[in-house]
């Protein structure tokens, strides 16, 4: 089946030995991934959605690396960014932090339910063999990829990939270019902390969850998008309005160029949390939510994976 215009993926170099595999237009389920490339080794961060986008994605691979990877990280337990891990087994081994296991078999293949439209293809859940706590380190070759935790930020599984041979960062869906940030499954202030550590990192690149590929002000544009909500949240329980009533009745200013746009009413769920006291990261009703998403965006979400 052919990829529809617009959303074809495409293989960048960002650095020496570094890739991005990135699919306009980085909306619901088209994510980015990528691939560090040293003396003979490959090592793939995140997948993708669905069959054929995971082959196409394994097949740039191979147009960049001599031997198939041996190890695929992933960012998070979302399935836009896992359902294609099988297709790079039995050779490689998947590696996430311990909470993106446990989520991902909670999971499964749940996700594909949202859009039954979707050609998803042949997909089993690959969980992850190797997990790690904190903090842990892979290696591509001679070039090591440190693997950070940050605590409750897109969800409460994250991890960033940090290559500092090279200075880039895979942030997975903490950083998000022209979409709307997403942090239902996650931490407002958790989110903001995260961002405090990247910009610690001072990386060159920063690879977005999805979106086109750019450097610090990424940061900047995410900050400003999550310091806005908080406001936001602490006004509209003072008003005691819902989070979806406040949504209705917000002008999303700036941020109203941004993609999937519906996201915010499942950040505001999570900032009123957040200011009533919740701990972060704390199980919200996520499906509950996303049928509030869906009645505020008028119809079902558009998933062009
Ligand atoms: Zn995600």
């Amino acid at each position: 089946m052919a990829v529809r215009r617009g959303t074809a993926s495409r293989l960048e170099e960002v650095a020496d030995g570094v890739f991005a595999h990135e699919q306009p237009d980085g909306g619901w389920c088209l994510s980015n991934a990528g691939v560090v490339v040293s003396d003979g080794e490959a090592v793939v961060v995140d997948t993708a959605a669905t069959e054929e986008r995971a082959r196409r994605f394994r097949d740039a691979v191979a147009s960049v690396a001599s031997a198939a990877p041996r190890v695929v990280v992933n960012t998070h337990f979302h399935g836009d960014h896992t359902f294609g891990n099988s297709v790079f087994q039995p050779e490689a081994v998947v590696v996430a932090h311990e909470a993106a296991r446990t989520e991902a078999g909670v999971a499964d293949l749940g996700m594909c339910g949202l859009w039954p439209d979707v050609t998803w293809g042949d997909l089993r859940v690959a969980l992850p063999q190797v997990t790690y706590r904190d903090r842990a380190t892979v290696h591509a070759g001679g070039v090591p990829l440190e693997l950070i935790h940050p605590g409750p930020a897109h969800t409460t599984t994250d991890t960033l990939v940090w290559v500092p041979d090279r200075s880039v960062l895979f942030a997975g869906d903490v950083v998000l270019n022209g979409a709307t940030p997403f942090c239902l499954m996650g931490s407002v202030s958790g989110s903001l902390r995260t961002l405090e550590l990247i910009r610690a990192l001072e990386p060159a690149v920063i690879v977005p969850g999805h979106g086109p590929v750019g450097g610090p002000e990424l940061l900047d544009a995410t900050e400003a998008y999550f310091r806005w909500l908080r406001d936001l949240a602490r006004d509209g329980v003072d008003a005691g309005l819902t989070p979806l009533e406040l949504a209705r009745e917000t002008d999303l200013g700036a941020f109203a160029e941004l993609l999937d746009a519906e996201r915010l009413v499942g950040n505001l769920h999570r900032a009123y949390a957040e200011q009533r006291g919740a701990p972060e990261g704390t199980p919200l009703d996520v499906l509950a939510v996303f049928l509030e998403m869906v009645e505020h965006h008028g119809g079902p979400l558009p998933c062009r994976a």
